[in-house]
């Protein structure tokens, strides 16, 4: 099989696959990567005119057109009627933070893209969902239709997973769908939307997953050996909540060959998010911290007053007339619990993602360059000059997220990896503790 070359060999493709369904030619298809991510493959080279279908639909395109070169352009376009605006939010309608009654214990946070996707097919503003499900037992997108326990679905994956499919079956769809995605895969879902009007009555709905990074299958294998499996794993969960501690106490737990359950603490494995490990190249190129592109954005209330409670709450930004609606009526039949907050609150929930992802794009975008890696079309936020310490520590993460991923690739065993990973790991904590003093 033959990669699509400019963005797979520049490792820009974080797997939405919705390429694959642009390519009439050469028998595209997702495959696993030598570093654990999904990535588009073809049985022969494809033509020049499926090469440039399939960059049209990419959320990493380095050229795309102009009413859709960046977040901004796009949300003009699908999200227009959306009242207010904020350069770190977006479009938006109102901002929440709570949990849904009837969902909360089993899902990822507050429950609340569970409830949304419930109500969806209540009312009959879709038919189908197209979202992630236990299949086999790891997880896929999956296509649900009506009449089903929405909480069989809930709760967030970490693992690899692609759109792939979607678009090679909607055609052949009664009804409108669904789909919950992190912002990447939401805006690929907006392109092929943007270049296929007949989708945006097809697809009327997106439910955007914050996301600060997307992992490489490396991760899902690395916590299932800390939990204390050295073989075949299924079923893993990825936050498991402790309602007697806080929300960010949570487990990671798997099933063994023979069945047996395992789990471990997150905070005994170290730091997964802050430090870059496992995490997807392309996601060093995102600036879209909310999923600005979705009807209604989804994340972790990581803020004081709500993060200590062990059974989680949600932020909640809405986007669209329908979004919003469905918020409001939610609370008059008190389905939901929220507190309606001003919108700098959820800025504030994501705060190490914002520093990260839209303060350090600029000096990132430098550095690839002088490497000579192929960049996106950036969206150059109005970034501030990074001071020196700062430098330092996205230089170090960059090694980190590159030694995690050869490392797993060469030998993939937690004693032999964390052996390797220490002094990059040690430098990256030095620097980090540097610059918090300097600061
Ligand atoms: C890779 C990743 C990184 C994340 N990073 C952050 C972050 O930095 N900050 C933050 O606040 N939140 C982050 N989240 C989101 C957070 O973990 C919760 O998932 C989110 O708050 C939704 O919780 P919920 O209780 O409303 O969802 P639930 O009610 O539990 O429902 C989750 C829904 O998402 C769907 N789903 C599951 N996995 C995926 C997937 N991989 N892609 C698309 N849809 C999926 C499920 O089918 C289900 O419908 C991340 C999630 C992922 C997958």
């Amino acid at each position: 099989m033959i990669p699509l070359n400019i963005i797979v060999e520049n490792e820009l493709c974080t797997g939405c696959g919705v390429c694959v369904s642009e390519c009439q030619s050469a028998k595209a298809k997702m495959s696993w990567s030598n570093t654990g991510f999904l990535t588009p493959s073809f049985e022969q080279e494809p033509s020049d005119k499926d090469k440039a279908a399939m960059l049209l639909v990419c959320p990493f395109n380095s050229s795309p057109a102009e009413e859709i070169e960046d977040e901004e352009r796009i949300a003009d376009i699908f999200l227009s009627e959306a009242p207010n605006y904020d350069g770190k939010v977006g479009r938006f309608y109102s901002s929440f933070v709570g949990y849904a009654k009837n969902f909360r214990n089993t899902s990822s946070s507050g429950g609340l893209a569970t409830f949304i996707f419930q109500q969806l097919l209540e009312q009959k503003i879709v038919d189908h969902l197209f979202v992630v499900q236990e299949v086999a037992g790891t997880y896929q997108y999956q296509l649900i239709s009506n009449e089903v326990d929405v909480s069989n679905f809930s709760k967030t994956r970490y693992i690899p997973v692609t759109m792939a499919d979607l678009f090679l079956k909607i055609n052949d769809l009664d009804g409108k769908v669904a789909v919950s995605g992190v912002a990447c895969f939401i805006k690929a879902i907006r392109l092929k939307q943007h270049y296929n009007p007949d989708l945006r009555e097809k697809i009327p709905f997106l439910v955007g997953i914050i996301c600060g990074g997307l992992k490489s299958r490396f991760f899902t294998d690395f916590l299932v050996q800390k939990a204390g499996i050295y073989g075949d794993y299924s079923r893993q969960d990825y936050r498991i909540k402790d309602l007697s501690s806080t929300a960010l106490d949570y487990s990671f737990g798997a099933f063994d060959q023979q069945g047996k359950h395992h789990t471990i603490k997150m905070k005994t494995v170290g730091d997964m998010w802050g430090t870059g490990l496992f995490k997807s190249h392309a996601c060093d190129l995102c600036t879209d911290v909310l999923t600005e592109l979705a009807d209604i954005s989804l994340g972790d209330a990581w803020l004081d007053g709500y993060r200590e409670d062990g059974a989680g709450n949600s932020v909640i930004v809405t986007r669209s007339a329908v979004a919003e609606a469905l918020i409001r009526e939610g609370l008059q039949k008190e389905l939901l619990h929220l507190d309606e907050v001003d919108h700098t609150l959820i800025v504030k929930s994501q705060q190490a993602s914002y520093r990260h992802r839209q303060d350090g794009i600029a000096f990132r975008a430098k550095v690839f360059k002088r490497f000579g890696k192929r960049l996106p079309k950036l969206r150059l936020m109005k970034s501030k000059k990074i001071s020196l310490s700062y430098a330092m520590v996205q230089l170090q993460r960059l090694v980190v997220r590159r030694n995690s991923l050869k490392f797993w690739e060469d030998s993939p065993s937690i004693i032999r990896f964390d052996k390797k990973m220490k002094p990059s790991l040690f430098v990256l904590k030095v620097l980090t503790k540097i610059h918090h003093k300097l600061k």
